[in-house]
This record gives C-alpha cells, structure tokens and sequence, in this order.
C-alpha cells in the first residue's frame, strides 16, 4: 500500500473553473507538482498552474488525478474516456470532488476498480471564498486506506475534513447539504418578500433574521450581499444548485424515503434554472418571485 500523497508528489487536476482553479493554485502553491486540464481553452488560459497538452499528458506518472467538474455526466465521461484511462498508471488514485451523485459515483468506482484505478468522492462546501482561502470544508467518502492517502493533498485545500463513509458517502452529505442551504434560501427569499409585501422594511427583516432563529447561511451571507442589492453575482450557478438539489431528491427515493419537501425543492430549483438558464447565479431565484 502507498504512503500518504505529500508534496512534491504530482497531481493532475481536471477542471479549472470557478473553484477547480483555485484549489488548484493551493495545492501547487503548497508544494505539489501540478499538470492543469480543462476542456475550456479560456479557462486553460487563465488558470494559475501549468497546464498540459493534453489530459493523458497531465494524468501520465501522476500519484493523483482530481476531478472538479460540472456533474457526473462530466465526471465519467472525463474519467472513462479512452485517452485518460490509457496514460494513468494502475494503482493511481482518483479524487472526485466535483458535487455529483451519490449513485453513480459508486457505479463509477467499480468500473475504474477494474481498470486498477481507485476512486475516493471528496466534494466541497464553501463557495469561491472558501476555495480563495483554502478553508473549504470537505466531505469524503471512499475507502479508510484510500482517504488516508489523500487527506494531505485534501488539506492542502480545506479548513475542515469530513469522513462520512464508504465510497459515494461524500456525494450523498453533500447533495444532502444543498438540499438543506436550497430550502433555506427560498424561505429566506420568501419571506423577504412577503414581509416587503406586507411593509417591513427589508434591512430591518435581515438583521432581526440573523439576531433570532431564522437566520441562516442565505440571511448571513447572501440577501444583504446578492438578494437585496440585486447583484446576483454569488458565483455559484443555479444549474448546479438544480442538480445538487435533484440529487438529494433522488437519493431519497433511492432509499425509499417519501420526503416531500426535498421533491418540492427539486421541481422548484429545476424550474428555476429553465426560466432563468443554467448559468444564472443561484441567488437569482429570488428574481421569480417579482413576478
Ligand atoms: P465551473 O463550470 O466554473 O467549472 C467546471 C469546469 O469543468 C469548466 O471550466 C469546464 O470547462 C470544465 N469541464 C467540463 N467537462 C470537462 C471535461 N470532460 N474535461 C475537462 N474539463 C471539463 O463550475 P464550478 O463552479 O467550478 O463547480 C465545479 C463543481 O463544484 C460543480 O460540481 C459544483 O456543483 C461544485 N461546487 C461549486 C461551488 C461554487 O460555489 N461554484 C461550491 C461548491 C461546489
């Protein structure tokens, strides 16, 4: 069995976009050997690592590969396409810390495990200012001697490091997670409006919000910021937040759970990001209810 991955040990990293970017800069700034790849030339050219030629460049000899990339469409086909499975070396672990689902990232894993590839899900939490400053909190799911390996090269990036279980573990808190900050920003933008409607003024709403039991992470950090001023520029897309979303709902049913609020918060979410595109902030959901 392989030691932990400490620098300067090498690491391909697959998707250099808001956050992956980022994470990216930490881990090469904290001594890792890093080879970048994206499919985006525009993020290839911004992105703070070198970048490689092509993604069997970046991954060949590589001790680790991570993915952060949209969904796990994304994530298999970036992992199972012909030209990634021929340049990793057997025995390479793979850190998928993209938010996808739980499901198929267990399907994933066996598919990789014949290919001599371990698999360990390690998605994130905290937003581009938490990627900025390497305090993201990390929710890792895998098996014990696979996340052992790579807990250096996850703090390289977190704040805080989670281990939730075995392999899809990571996903499912984390979809989970969503759901939870999901709900909360409906009923925060919600009831700015109703409370607008009724005459409450809306600064006066979100301070006695965060004094009392309502306030949460959408009344502390994003009406103020994003809701209020109409900004909705919180840097996370509302496609994503509909997926994350879509797969806590999923996961429900997937257990046999009726859990009717998550079902709600799919349809609405999903709903969302049709009327407004899959690229408009999250925050922006607050604009459907103007109408
Ligand atoms: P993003 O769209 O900015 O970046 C994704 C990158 O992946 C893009 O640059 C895209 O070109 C690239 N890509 C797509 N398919 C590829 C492939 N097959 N090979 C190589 N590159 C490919 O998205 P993001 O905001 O950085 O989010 C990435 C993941 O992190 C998502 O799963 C998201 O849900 C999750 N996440 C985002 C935030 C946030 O605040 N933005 C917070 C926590 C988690």
């Amino acid at each position: 069995m392989a030691g932990p991955i400490v620098p300067p040990a090498t690491i391909a990293f697959i998707g250099l976009g808001t956050m992956g970017a980022p994470m990216a800069g930490h881990l090469a700034a904290k001594g890792y050997a890093v080879r970048g790849w994206d499919l985006s030339e525009k993020a290839r050219a911004a992105s703070p690592v070198p970048v490689a030629a092509s993604v069997a460049q970046a991954v060949a000899g590589a001790d680790a590969i991570i993915t952060m990339l949209p969904d796990a469409r994304a994530v298999r086909a970036a992992l199972l396409a012909d030209d990634l499975l021929a340049a990793a070396a057997p025995g390479t672990v793979i850190i998928e810390m993209s938010s996808s689902d739980p499901l198929a990232t267990r399907e994933l894993g066996a598919e990789l495990s014949a290919r001599g590839l371990a698999l360990v899900d390690a998605p994130v939490s905290g937003g581009v200012r938490k990627a900025r400053d390497a305090t993201l909190a990390i929710m890792v799911g895998g098996k014990a001697d696979e996340t052992a390996r790579v807990r250096p090269v996850l703090e390289a990036m977190g704040g805080s490091i989670f281990p939730c279980g075995g392999l899809g573990a990571g996903h499912a808190m984390k979809a989970l997670n969503n759901y939870v900050s999901a709900a909360g920003l409906v009923a925060a933008v919600e009831a700015l409006a109703i409370g607008a409607r009724f005459g409450l003024d809306e600064t006066t709403m979100v301070d006695v919000l965060n004094a009392s039991t309502g306030k949460n992470n959408t009344t502390e950090h994003k009406l103020k910021q994003q809701v209020i001023p109409r900004t909705f520029a919180a840097g996370f897309a509302i496609g994503l937040m509909a997926k994350d979303v879509g797969a806590a709902a999923s996961l429900a049913r997937g257990v046999g759970l009726d859990a009717p609020l998550a079902q709600a918060m799919a349809e609405r979410w999903a709903s969302a990001a049709r009327t407004l595109g899959p690229e408009a902030d999250h925050t922006s959901i607050a604009r459907l209810l103007e109408t």
